[in-house]
């Protein structure tokens, strides 16, 4: 087996920041076209953990982010674990953030 020495480690660790770089900037490029969302509004920043309106459970539960139906949202839902915040997670759509402002069929009064 060759040995490594402290030259050729700091060479082949030269050569990994450009990669890791290179692959940063295309992992954000592939996101920025999943942060315009169905509602047409931008959620920068959570593009990955955002509910898209077009999952298929979502849709079957008519999940909206800016919910239609008076005095109806996530926000007053006693599933919402979100508190306050705009965003926040719900287990009918687990690892998935729900809009404080949206809603969906499943929707149950705050207690
Ligand atoms: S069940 Fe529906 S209305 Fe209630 S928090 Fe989840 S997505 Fe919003």
């Amino acid at each position: 087996m060759k040995k490594l020495t402290r030259r050729k480690m700091l060479g082949m660790t030269a050569a990994l920041i450009p990669l890791t770089v290179i692959s940063t900037r295309a992992m954000a490029g592939s996101h920025a076209k999943d942060e315009n969302m169905a509602d047409g509004k931008s959620h920068a920043g959570h593009p990955d953990t955002h509910l898209d309106p077009k999952n298929p459970q979502a849709a079957a539960l008519q999940y909206t982010h800016k919910s239609t139906v008076e005095g109806k949202q996530c926000w007053n839902c006693n599933l919402y674990q979100g508190g306050d915040a705009d965003w926040g997670g719900c287990p009918i759509f687990a690892g998935k953030q729900v809009a404080g402002a949206g809603w969906c069929s499943a929707w149950v009064a705050k207690q």
